[in-house]
């Protein structure tokens, strides 16, 4: 039986493993195939794709996009992505640029609440294009103004509390179309996570592809409830772990195997994209 993981976060975003250490740990425990889902990010993948070569595992380019329907957050998986398409390098940069901004106001927040805590050094820890709110938490723990990550978000970070900013989002069906127009695969990420149902129909309407119906933090009752809307909305079905490092002293990868069939059926559904925008062209 072959397995995948179609949700994984490296250094690019705010995983902690490296792209080696990542394709690694999918090798160790078997896995076919592993894609690559930074947040607002590509930038890992050609590390990503070289090194899963190295372990005999498939790379599939993939990125998270963070969007919203109707004031709800709705994370987008893209698959198969073109990573040289002209549009999806210039809208990703614009929304590292607006993650960028967000970690400075956050900062500036944290000055204003005697928190001497340096934008420098969060983007010197986080190290990549797209920088986000667990960066900050762990330069505030690196510098020893907190205890722990939970504390950095308890006493600052999470939604509502003195330290947080708004994410300024792009909208779920501009993310669908940019997914497209890059050759991808549209996919509702852990659409259980953020009790999301209610804009799945609107986003199928926009062309949505597939739908995450495993996920580390889907129930069993979850991941049957959303086979059964993929199956109603003639969705793909995909799955993955949303590793970003060590959980409880394990890396999360590994907790989720996707049946390998779902990936062939996206490749299929890729292929049949393809075709018909050649024929579309002739
Ligand atoms: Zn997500
Ligand atoms: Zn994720």
């Amino acid at each position: 039986m072959k397995f995948a993981d179609l949700h994984l976060h490296t250094q690019f975003s705010d995983g902690t493993f490296t792209p080696e250490e990542l394709a690694g740990h999918g090798a160790r425990l078997g896995f076919a195939a592993l894609a690559l889902t930074d947040h607002d990010s590509v930038e890992g993948c050609a590390r990503m794709a070289a090194a899963c070569a190295a372990a005999g595992i498939e790379f599939i380019v993939g990125a998270e996009l963070t969007a919203e329907h109707d004031h709800t957050e709705v994370h987008i998986l893209g698959y198969f992505l073109d990573t040289q398409n002209q549009t999806l390098l210039t809208e990703i940069a614009r929304f590292q640029a607006v993650r960028q901004q967000r970690i400075r106001e956050m900062v500036a927040r944290l000055n204003k609440l005697n928190v001497p805590l340096g934008v420098e050094s969060v983007f010197a820890l986080a190290n990549c294009k797209s920088p986000g709110r667990p960066h900050v938490a762990r330069a505030l723990v690196k510098a020893g103004l907190v205890a722990s990550l939970d504390e950095a978000f308890e006493r600052f970070l999470k939604k509502n509390r003195p330290a947080w900013v708004p994410k300024a989002r792009m909208s779920a069906l501009e993310g669908i179309d940019l997914i497209h127009q890059a050759g991808g695969l549209a996919v509702m990420a852990h659409p259980g996570l953020n009790r999301t149902d209610d804009v799945i129909p609107a986003l199928v309407d926009a062309g949505l592809d597939g739908i995450e119906c495993f996920h580390t933090k889907h129930s069993t009752v979850m991941a049957e409830r959303y086979l059964e809307i993929a199956d109603r909305f003639h969705l793909l079905v995909t799955g993955g772990s949303d590793c970003h490092g060590f959980s409880k002293g394990k890396p999360l990868i590994g907790g989720v195997k996707l049946p390998y069939e779902h990936v062939e059926k996206m490749k299929q559904a890729v292929a049949a994209k393809k075709s018909a925008t050649t024929d579309a062209h002739r």
